[in-house]
């Protein structure tokens, strides 16, 4: 059976178009599928639209978290709750193309495959500085991480096996797309094109995007940490040669002069060790948040949901999954 995860905030227009897209494709190809929608707290009528589908076809399942955990926290509760042997994750905008789950579907069906990763053929309608800054972002992180995420979405199938692994991460402050990459196994991609967003805007603002951004870097790389190491090094080169020249002055007793550089110098390190500081910090607050050991999302309620240790049994019984 198939798992398609669909993490949802304020998609009150999107879920029952996304739902009946998705299955009636699914059930053209003989699929035997759920779909698990989880409801990320939305303010608008989403749950209550899920409720209703939820009644009428018993293969839509639909989680609800206890408030607006984020995408991130979504599909980990999609990824807990799905009782499939592999999982799709995609949007609830249609921006994943349902004809894409099938391909995919197809390749794990072919065998010899844990993870089928959906690659951005091109990025759609994006603004230039959106481009630019996910391009300059990827770069960093391949780099940093030695992942190859180019392209990269959270648009990917995953093995039962892969679903474990990543259901057994201990760590709260995730970031999927790469942590679904970092756990290994034997992964193909597949292109997609990406649509348009079927109705409403896009959830993630400018602010919220470049939160997302710097939250996944710290989760995946300690490369800014050795970024203040490099200034430091920098800085006491640099300090050298100005203390050599100072001392010379001095002994030729032409000291009072330089206090550009007195002045410039005060300034170069206090903003560096600022700098610095910050960086130290927002890992210790991370690590801060990690140490608490809260859950990464509470759920409120479930829908159609059975326990995972009776896959195969409907006792027709909901049974809570928090935790
Ligand atoms: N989403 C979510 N929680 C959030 C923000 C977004 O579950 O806090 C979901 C949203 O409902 C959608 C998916 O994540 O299904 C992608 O969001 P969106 O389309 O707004 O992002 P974009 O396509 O613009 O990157
Ligand atoms: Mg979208």
């Amino acid at each position: 059976m198939l798992s398609v995860i669909i993490p949802s905030f304020n998609e009150e227009n999107n879920v029952e178009p996304t739902a009946a897209a998705l299955s009636k494709l699914l059930d053209q190809n003989n699929i035997d599928f759920q779909l698990v929608f989880v409801n990320d707290g939305s303010k608008d009528k989403t749950w209550e639209k899920l409720a209703r589908i939820a009644q009428m076809d018993k293969r839509v399942a639909a989680v609800d978290l206890s408030r607006n955990f984020g995408k991130e926290a979504a599909i980990f509760a999609g990824l807990q709750a799905a009782q499939g042997d592999c999982a799709v994750i995609m949007d609830c905008d249609l921006q994943h193309p349902p004809e894409t789950v099938v391909e995919m579907y197809n390749v794990w069906l072919d065998g010899d495959v844990d993870v089928v990763e959906g690659v951005k053929a091109d990025r759609g309608k994006e603004n230039f500085f959106y481009k630019c800054f996910s391009k300059l972002f990827y770069k960093l992180l391949n780099k940093a991480s030695g992942l190859d995420m180019n392209g990269a979405s959270d648009f990917r199938l995953l093995d039962r096996k892969v679903i474990d692994a990543l259901n057994d991460m201990p760590e709260r402050l995730t970031f999927f797309r790469a942590l679904s990459s970092w756990v290994g196994y034997r992964t193909k991609k597949v292109y997609f094109k990406v649509a348009q967003r079927q109705n409403g805007k896009s959830k993630f603002s400018v602010g919220s995007l470049v939160k997302y951004a710097l939250n996944s870097v710290t989760s995946f790389t300690s490369a800014p940490m050795q970024l203040v190491t490099g200034c430091g090094i920098l800085l006491f080169l640099v300090s050298l040669v100005l203390g050599v020249h100072t001392l010379v002055r001095y002994c030729m007793g032409r000291s009072l002069e330089g206090f550009t550089t007195v002045i410039l110098l005060l300034l170069i390190t206090s903003s560096v060790i600022m700098f610095s500081l910050g960086i130290i910090g927002y890992y210790l607050s991370k690590i801060y948040e990690e140490i608490k050991r809260r859950p990464r999302f509470i759920i409120r309620d479930s829908l159609n949901l059975k326990h995972k240790d009776d896959r195969n049994i409907s006792n027709g019984k909901d049974i809570d999954l928090n935790g």
